[in-house]
């Protein structure tokens, strides 16, 4: 099973401790990490295994979102910081609307990517 990971820079370091609690059943699910460039790289310097798309701003949640629409990926952990301006608005969303289009389940924090990880 394909999930997608991508956190803003504010909401990073939640990430990797979200993976870093779910580590046994990520490895034990066999599922497969996709990420943004630079949530890839630090979910990689934790000790996971990800193939990583380009940056968000340079275009990664775009190539997400294109997975998403052509059913690759099953779940997307999106954790977004509210607080925070980002120039790649629109593909962010681009998206969460492709999410909704193809019925796939979005967390977009930490709460709601735990209950869906425990229902796999
Ligand atoms: P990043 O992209 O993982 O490359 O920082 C995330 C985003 O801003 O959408």
């Amino acid at each position: 099973m394909e999930i997608a990971i991508i956190a803003h820079d504010g909401k990073k370091t939640e990430m990797v401790q979200f993976l870093m609690d779910f580590k046994a059943l990520i490895t034990s699910k066999n599922i497969d990490l996709i990420s943004t460039g630079t949530t890839g790289k630090n979910a990689e310097k934790a000790g996971f295994k990800v193939e990583k798309y380009l940056s968000g701003p340079y275009g990664g949640d775009a190539q997400i979102a294109a997975r998403v629409a052509e059913g690759k990926t099953a779940m997307v952990f999106f954790f977004r910081d509210p607080l925070g301006m980002h120039p790649h608005e629109p593909d962010i969303a681009m998206l969460m609307r492709l999410c909704d289009v193809h019925d796939v389940p979005l967390a977009t924090n930490p709460a709601t990517a735990e209950l869906l990880i425990r229902s796999i």
